[in-house]
């Protein structure tokens, strides 16, 4: 049945046989987007209940197998570059104006700057991209934010900034309480905070937010408010917000409970983030269809 799922809606985290590799058609990024999954095993250091992980069942390997991440990325950009992956299902009903490579983005079934073997990654990918001459290619870090400023991933961020990087950084919230409510982790959410603030201070950064209705209920526009303080005092303190994208659940996940805002729900919410943050671009994106699933 796969080939009747519109390609935009197929996110499944493998292509083929491929371990740390799969291409998508993203909404986000309007074109193709080429994932590298650092996390096979499927470990992550959030737990969010909106998070489409299916962790019932194992991981399919536990290693980072850099040649064969090589091998994978190098496989799919032939793919890609050619056009031959839009002769196969789901890709063949592709938009032709998607049909063009907009970015390899790391990011997968776990946190990627987890991984020891990021900074390694991030050179490898970006020399794969140099030497096909794909300078316009973006290279894209999805991340929780947690790591921001570790050691090894500032260099790691320092080579995808220099390989026309892009960081999009996860906030879903403005409390302590919301956040260990929907990301479900130990670590502070000072540090998250902390993280993106000293980050954004150094190189722009785009912030990824998912609201979602939890247990029957949106957030509250407290919530809403104090996540718009948080931004804005990020932007006092000299932090470059190049983006914020909000979004919301857009396919079931194993938590039943975690569904999409309504449109007009989270279009009350871009308004409200708007007005406490004029400067910077928003983009929304929609969930699903009401009572699609
Ligand atoms: S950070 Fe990403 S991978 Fe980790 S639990 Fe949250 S949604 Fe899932």
């Amino acid at each position: 049945m796969t080939g009747l799922i519109p390609a935009h809606l197929d996110h499944r985290r493998s292509w083929e046989e491929f371990i740390y590799c799969y291409p998508v058609v993203s909404r986000r990024s309007k074109g193709v987007s080429l994932g590298v999954n650092l996390n096979p095993d499927k470990v992550c250091n959030f737990d969010c209940v909106y998070c489409e992980v299916d962790r019932t069942k194992p991981g399919r390997r536990r290693d980072i197998d850099l040649d064969l991440l090589e091998s994978e990325l190098s496989d799919l950009l032939d793919l890609t570059l050619d056009g031959s992956l839009f002769t196969f299902p789901p890709f063949d009903s592709t938009r032709l104006e998607q049909r063009r490579l907009n970015d390899i983005a790391f990011s997968g079934d776990g946190e990627p700057t987890t991984a020891k073997e990021f900074p390694e990654a991030v050179e490898r990918v970006a020399h794969l991209k140099w030497q096909r001459g794909l300078e316009d290619v973006k290279l894209v870090l999805i991340t929780d934010s947690s790591r921001l400023q570790a050691r090894e991933v500032v260099q790691g961020l320092d080579t995808l900034m220099a390989n026309n990087g892009e960081i999009w950084a996860k906030l879903d919230a403005g409390t302590e309480a919301y956040y260990k409510e929907i990301n479900r982790t130990s670590i502070p959410f000072d540090r998250i905070v902390e993280n993106i603030e000293i980050t954004a201070r150094l190189r722009p950064l785009t912030i990824q937010s998912l609201f979602l209705s939890w247990k029957g209920q949106g957030p509250s526009k407290a919530e809403v408010a104090a996540y718009c303080d948080i931004l804005r005092l990020i932007q006092g303190m000299g932090g470059q917000l190049q983006g914020l994208q909000l979004y919301t659940v857009a396919r079931p996940t194993p938590e039943p409970e975690a569904r999409p805002l309504r449109a007009a729900e989270l279009d009350a919410l871009a308004d409200q983030v708007r007005e406490s943050l004029p400067t910077v671009p928003i983009e929304v994106f929609y969930g699903p269809e009401e009572n699609s699933w």
